[in-house]
């Protein structure tokens, strides 16, 4: 297959080493990590204007992440400055541009580029990736598109007669003036407690559209001193020690996620007595108060949802919607809430991920058909059939406790270890194999059953069409880290480049 049309400006190589789908946290940090050891050839494609991924993409008012700054960052880029305990948005992108550019990536990076296809070529050995910006090769592709990029919108009859505008929280519509409006926020998961806050304080109504209350605990958010700030930067080992501090308190709620979810009965207590702090109509407290156990879906911190859901132009919806028509929605009740905007916050494809869609393996295979609805991959990273690729954030590699930016990581160290492996070898070719895949999967599945995931009794996006949980890791983040720590060649097929093949010794550049 012959790419498309020429790439960017002409002057850059066509052919890589390594292709990067995303410039989001894992496509940086890999970026990154090659260029540190002196691998420079690779190109970062992104679709969007900047890097950032997620952090890029989110900018509803309130965005802020819910897990410590001085966690929820690369160990090999410390920030001494965060000015908050918890980073909102706009200094987490700020602190993805500012690495990218201290590692000199931005050169690497093709913005508004989005990969269209990318099919393993075997005769060539290599991987033929299309993108709006016209097709490239690259030996190697670390796709890292996030799990959580992809906005999903509810299918609900009449959508499309809706007078009034709407959008999803992950596509906020900034040139839309919520002062004064009839607004409807749909959905009560991460986004939607941090925005609806912020949106009850602008618009003249708001509805908050509940189908299932979260577990909410006290937000320990706070500015960091300026004296902080100037210990961090002056002694940089006390900004570890809280790093390591902040991780191993988070990984105490492991014990009670994955082996025996009555110690979250604790957690529970504290959820309960912010309510009881925060919720004086007892009538509302019952609606915001969860029938299943803590843990099951992600918890969320926040010290101001209940107040706003308690605010005079604010009424907690519980029933759900049914149809939407050109003035409003329709409930079960049979009630027209009439407004003139629609806020879905209702999650993302995570599961059925896109990229999905348009990677293909050996014989052509769709990786989206090969999983049949049910993701998975050995070590969260690697699938049979799709040589030399390699998914960060990939299946049973998400969490609900700790940053994703630890396994990210992880993830990174077990790819170098594959490259390093290819190079030392001179391997052209690397696949896991099947019976790896599986036995590695079994053994995953086999976890599961205990987790409070499962038992919890709630519906959550963690679990797939098949009724698999297939997006979080079911054990302490250090035993990820210890799986990924060296490549494993074993469980893998490495093969020398075929003769004739057109791709490049690892490691060598191509003209
Ligand atoms: P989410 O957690 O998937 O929440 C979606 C919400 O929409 C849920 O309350 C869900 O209800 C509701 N919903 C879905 N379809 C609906 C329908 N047809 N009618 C009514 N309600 C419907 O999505 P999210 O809030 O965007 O968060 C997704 C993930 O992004 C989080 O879990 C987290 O991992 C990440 N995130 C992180 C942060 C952070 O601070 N780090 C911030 C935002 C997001 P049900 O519960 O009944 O399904």
């Amino acid at each position: 297959m012959t790419p498309t049309s020429t790439p960017v400006n002409g002057t850059q190589p066509r052919h890589v080493r390594v292709g990067i789908l995303g410039a989001g946290f894992g496509g940086l940090g890999m970026a990154i990590r090659l260029q540190q050891r002196g691998d420079t050839d690779f190109l970062v494609f992104e679709r969007a204007a900047d890097v950032g991924g997620t952090w890029w993409a989110n900018t509803y008012p309130g965005c802020q992440c819910d897990i410590p700054s001085h966690l929820y960052s690369f160990s090999f880029a410390p920030n001494p400055n965060w000015t908050r305990t918890y980073p909102k948005q706009p200094e987490l992108r700020d602190y993805l541009r500012a690495t990218a550019e201290k590692f000199g990536i931005y050169d690497k990076v093709r913005l508004n580029t989005a990969v269209t296809a990318a099919r393993w070529d075997a005769d060539a050995s290599l991987w033929r990736i299309e993108t709006t910006n016209g097709g490239y090769t690259a030996d190697v592709v670390v796709a890292a598109p996030g799990p959580l990029s992809e906005p999903s919108l509810p299918d609900l009859p009449g959508l499309d007669s809706f007078a009034g505008t709407v959008f999803h929280t992950a596509t906020w519509n900034h040139d839309h003036d919520l002062r004064g409006r009839r607004v409807a926020v749909v959905g009560t998961g991460a986004s939607a407690i941090q925005a609806v806050p912020e949106i009850a304080q602008q618009a003249g109504h708001l509805d908050v559209v509940q189908r299932t209350p979260p577990w909410v605990v006290p937000h320990r958010d706070r500015p960091i001193t300026r004296v902080e700030r100037f210990l961090y930067k002056n002694f940089p080992p006390l900004q570890r020690a809280v790093r390591a501090g902040v991780y191993l308190s988070r990984e105490l709620l492991v014990p009670g996620l994955v082996y025996r979810p009555k110690l979250l009965k604790v957690a529970e207590k504290v959820a309960r007595k912010h309510i009881a702090d925060q919720v004086p109509d007892p009538e509302l407290r019952a609606k915001v108060t969860p029938s299943y156990t803590i843990g099951c879906k992600r918890i969320l911190p926040s010290n101001k949802w209940y107040p706003a859901l308690g605010r005079e132009n604010v009424e907690l919806v519980t029933d759900d919607i049914v149809e939407i028509r050109p003035e409003g929605y329709v409930t079960t009740d049979g009630t027209l809430h009439e407004v003139d905007t629609i806020i879905f916050a209702t999650g993302f494809y995570v599961t059925d991920i896109p990229l999905a869609n348009i990677v293909y393996g050996v014989d052509g295979e769709q990786l989206a058909g090969v999983w049949h609805r049910s993701p998975q991959a050995y070590r969260g990273t690697a699938m049979a059939g799709f040589p030399n690729l390699f998914l960060l954030v990939g299946p049973n590699v998400g969490l609900g406790h700790n940053s994703i930016v630890f396994m990210i990581e992880a993830q990174l160290n077990y790819v170098l270890g594959a490259l390093e492996a290819m190079r030392e070898r001179g391997a052209g070719r690397v696949e896991v194999r099947a019976d790896a895949v599986a036995a590695y999967n079994d053994r995953l599945q086999a976890k599961m059953g205990n987790t409070v995931w499962s038992s919890g009794g709630c519906a959550s996006w963690y679990i797939d069409a098949n009724g698999k949980n297939t997006t979080i890791w079911p054990d302490f983040t250090f035993a990820f880290w210890n799986q990924t720590r060296a490549f494993d060649p074993a469980a893998y097929e490495l093969a020398p480049v075929a003769a004739g093949a057109g791709a490049t010794a690892p490691g060598t550049l191509r003209a």
